[in-house]
């Protein structure tokens, strides 16, 4: 479906970028990884993504705080693939502490990497997308885009700001052949959410399977994690020709957590 397009995913070394770059590739798609993490991981991964799905894999290394190195990532996938069909930003950082003790550089940074990276790609990509007359902008929110939780005022705020990102980017690029959409998932067992986990089971006196249970009957009624394989799902839906008019939404895969 996707042969002879290619992918920019920022925050792809792990967890849920990564699982949609493998998404993306199974289809044929080239992918242009991005994230932090160790070098020989990142290249074990980057090589074995090329030989598992026959597909052109690289990887640029940008830091999301940096909108000069954000720029140089978009500029060297548009030159490695000649375009750039599909942008997803998925790079993301968490904290959590009540707001009068949320320590200001983790204010900053999360704003950084969880919202302003993503105008920064966008600003850069959609004129590659425009001369096309096709693309895919693919934002991973978060249900924190839709509803608040308490002790996360940097990721809630980020999260809400990317899902309005999201829509303006929608109207300005209608009928171009551009779509904008966020992906807004619930609990998902990644490395992101493993130090909240941790924290409840200590918390409640439990093992961290326990703990993880226990986060899960809180928010998310179906109890169960979001896959991931179910989040490359999602997104390749949003690539293909069924999902031509779908721009500007913001879509839960939630378990019903935004139902309630
Ligand atoms: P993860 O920690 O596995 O992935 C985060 C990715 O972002 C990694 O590749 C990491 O290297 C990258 N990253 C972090 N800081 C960066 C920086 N400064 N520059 C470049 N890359 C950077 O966690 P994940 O759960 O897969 O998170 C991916 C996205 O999904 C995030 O935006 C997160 O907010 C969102 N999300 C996660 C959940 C969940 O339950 N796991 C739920 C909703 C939304």
């Amino acid at each position: 479906m996707l042969k002879g397009k290619s992918a920019l995913i920022t925050g792809s070394t792990s967890g849920i970028g990564l699982g949609i770059a493998r998404s993306l590739a199974g289809q044929g798609c080239d992918i242009m990884l991005n994230g932090l993490g160790d070098p020989e991981k990142i290249e074990a991964t980057r090589t074995a993504l090329a030989a598992e799905f026959g597909i052109c894999a690289r990887f640029h290394g940008a830091d999301m705080t940096c909108p000069d190195q954000i720029s140089a990532l978009v500029e060297a996938a548009a030159a490695e693939f000649g375009a750039i069909d599909i942008l997803v930003n998925c790079a993301g950082i968490q904290h959590t502490a009540p707001v009068e003790e949320f320590p200001p550089d983790r204010w900053a940074a999360i704003i950084a990497i969880n919202l302003s990276s993503s105008f920064y790609t966008i600003h850069h990509a959609v004129p590659h997308m425009r001369r096309r007359g096709w693309g895919r902008i693919i934002n991973i929110a978060s249900v924190h885009g839709l509803v608040a939780s308490a002790n996360k005022a940097a990721y809630v705020a980020a999260k809400h700001g990317l899902v309005g990102l999201t829509k303006v980017t929608a109207l300005e690029t209608a009928g171009s052949g551009i779509t904008s959409n966020a992906i807004c998932p619930g609990w998902t067992r990644t490395e992101l959410i493993e130090p909240q986990i941790i924290a409840r089971a200590e918390a409640l006196g439990v093992d961290v399977e326990e703990g993880g249970r226990n986060m899960l009957a809180e928010k998310q009624p179906s109890q169960q994690f979001v896959s991931i394989e179910q989040l490359g799902q999602l997104a390749l839906f949003l690539c293909s020709p069924g999902a031509d008019q779908i721009t500007g939404t913001a879509l839960p895969i939630d378990g019903g957590w935004t139902a309630q």
